[in-house]
């Protein structure tokens, strides 16, 4: 990666027990609404992959688009909208998983993928690392090659990297 993106940090703020106790969020929106910092995030992220063909980036809903979608445009790539269930129209690939209580599921449209894409995922933070694992076991499912994966931020004492072994990983910020 070019520049060091460790001054991102400051526009990163720390909210204690939310969504519930126990949890320190990191909050991104200031980093989103100061115009260096966003830029900067969105280009250091581009530049990651730059040089490499991408066809396609995929954004994870709902902060993951923010990221995805200016990276696929940098990138001159499409934009594939990784979904919550229910909320795309046409048929759709299911990937189910494991959250801290329970299961989650993730769905992407079939047809937004081409067997043998070269394609980007793209998160706002990777913690425990199973919502990117859901996403990159959807999009291998459909035929692409995964290119490699970008994390604004990563809480690396929860050992997401671990579920993505064998990927290349680029986190603008770690937590360790
Ligand atoms: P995980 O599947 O555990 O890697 O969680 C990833 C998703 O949960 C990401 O899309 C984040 O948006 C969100 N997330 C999990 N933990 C945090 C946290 N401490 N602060 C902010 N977002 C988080």
């Amino acid at each position: 990666m070019g520049a060091d993106a460790g001054w991102l940090k400051e526009h990163i703020r720390d909210i204690a027990d939310f969504p519930k106790p126990g949890v320190a969020f990191k909050d991104i929106t200031p980093l989103l609404a100061d115009a260096d910092a966003f830029r900067f995030t969105i280009d250091a992220l581009a530049d990651a992959f730059t040089g490499q063909h991408i066809d396609k980036v995929l954004g994870i809903e709902a902060r993951g688009f923010i990221t995805a979608a200016p990276v696929a445009y940098r990138c001159g790539a499409g934009f594939v909208p990784v979904r919550k269930p229910g909320k795309l129209p046409s048929a759709i690939e299911r990937e189910e998983y494991e959250l801290e209580y329970g299961t989650d599921l993730l769905e992407v449209h079939r047809d937004a993928i081409n067997p043998g894409e070269r394609v980007v995922i793209v998160d706002d933070v990777i913690a425990t690392g199973g919502t990117a694992a859901a996403t990159l076991a959807l999009a291998e499912r459909l035929g692409a090659e995964v290119v490699g994966l970008g994390f604004v931020v990563e809480l690396a004492f929860l050992g997401g990297r671990g579920k993505l072994s064998g990927q290349e990983l680029v986190s603008l910020i770690t937590y360790s």
